[in-house]
Formats: C-alpha cells, sequence, structure tokens
C-alpha cells in the first residue's frame, strides 16, 4: 500500500526521537515523509486529557493547525497491573514534569519492589490519530495494547521509556534488547501504527 499524495509529507506532534525512529520505520516504506514537529518550531501541547486517545488528538491537532500538514501523533504510557493501571497517562511525568526515562523507571521498579513475578504484569497502549489541517476529515485513530511483566531490573541497551524492564514473555526478550522492526511488529505502537494504515484505505477506497 502507498498512501496519497496529500498524505506524502505529515508532522510527527512528538519530539521523542525513540518514538520517531519506531514511526518512520513502519509508514516511511508507505511513501511517508515524516518530520519532527520540533524541526519546524512547533512546541507539544498540553496534554490536558485524561484518555490516551484524547492526548493524541490534542497533540495532532496543534500540530496539523501550526504547520498546515496532515499531523500524526502518538499518545502512549505503561499500564501496571500492580498499582491499578498506573502509571497510565502519566508515564513520561511519573517521577516529576522534568523527569528523565532513568527517573521514572527507578521509581517503578521502587514501587514494584516488593511485587513478586507473577503479579507483575503490565500493558503498554498506544493511541495514534491522524488529523488533516483543513479538519475536512474526522481524524482517525487506531488503539493498540502490547502485553508483559516488568522485570525487576534494567535490562538491553535500545529502545526508550521503560523499554529496559518491559519482559516480553513470547520471545523472552526485554523491549530494549529488541531492534525496532522486531518491536515494531509486536509492540503497542507497531500494532496502532499498522490499524491506522488500514482505516486510511478503508476511508479512501469508500469515498
Ligand atoms: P507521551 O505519549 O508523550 O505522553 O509519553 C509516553 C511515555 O510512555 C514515554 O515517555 C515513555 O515513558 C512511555 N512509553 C510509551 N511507549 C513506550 C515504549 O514503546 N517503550 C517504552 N516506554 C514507552
Amino acid at each position: 500500500m502507498k498512501v496519497e499524495p496529500e498524505l506524502a509529507r505529515c508532522v510527527f506532534a512528538s519530539s521523542n526521537p525513540g518514538k520517531l525512529r519506531e514511526v518512520e520505520a513502519v509508514l516511511g516504506p508507505l511513501g511517508m515523509t515524516i518530520v519532527a514537529q520540533s524541526a519546524l518550531g512547533i512546541a507539544g501541547a498540553a496534554e490536558t486529557a485524561t484518555t490516551f486517545a484524547g492526548n493524541a488528538l490534542l497533540k495532532a491537532r496543534k500540530a496539523a493547525q501550526q504547520s498546515g500538514l496532515p499531523a500524526i501523533a502518538d499518545d502512549s504510557g505503561l499500564c501496571v497491573d500492580a498499582l491499578g493501571g498506573r502509571p497510565g497517562v502519566e508515564s513520561a511525568r511519573y517521577a516529576g514534569a522534568d523527569a528523565s526515562d532513568a527517573d521514572n523507571v527507578r521509581k517503578l521498579l521502587a514501587e514494584l519492589r516488593a511485587v513478586p513475578e507473577e503479579r507483575r504484569k503490565a500493558r503498554f497502549h498506544c493511541a495514534v490519530v491522524l488529523v488533516m489541517p483543513d479538519d475536512s476529515v474526522e481524524p482517525l485513530v487506531a488503539e493498540a495494547d502490547w502485553r508483559g511483566v516488568i522485570l525487576a531490573a534494567p535490562t538491553g541497551s535500545g529502545g526508550f521509556g521503560y523499554d529496559p524492564v518491559f519482559h516480553d514473555p513470547a520471545t523472552g526478550k526485554a523491549a530494549a534488547e529488541m531492534t525496532i522492526d522486531e518491536k515494531n511488529r509486536i509492540s503497542h505502537r507497531g500494532k496502532a501504527l499498522r490499524l491506522l494504515a488500514d482505516r486510511l484505505q478503508r476511508a479512501r477506497s469508500s469515498r
């Protein structure tokens, strides 16, 4: 599948280089050039919604309005069963407004210190949206999960965020031990992006 010319250049409403690499790996082969919003001088939107899809829409709408380009946004996070689904939409800010990935991982491991392996189940969730700059078409939204287990200590040196402590039972690897393509095949973001591409194709064929 190749996308229509109007989608050949899209702005990505995030400044997270880890996410950008994963999004480019899935959408690049469809003929899409993905431009980071920071490269266009666009600052991130305030993430004030209470759902992943709500925050993704806020980010995409701002980037589309300011760039005049179609905008893709991802809002994602880690939901840990033993923490009642936290950190969830607060994943990037779990250890504080300016927390680094390492700070967030440290806080997570500290909170789970006394929790045994069988109760360390978690899922990554991702909502991706595509918004057109003139709002001529309804936003497309796709969401997906990746289920795993939180490790007792960081493992691997790839990826970003909570990847070093997220164990995928199917492959026996931590997310940070995977290549981008390996992770995209099974991850929340890879699955949500492929769903978005399918919805795009269906929306186009029903016009
Ligand atoms: P936001 O979508 O910008 O609000 O931030 C999502 C946060 O969730 C990231 O900063 C990471 O901490 C975490 N996260 C989302 N997806 C992943 C992933 O694929 N690997 C590791 N951490 C992730």
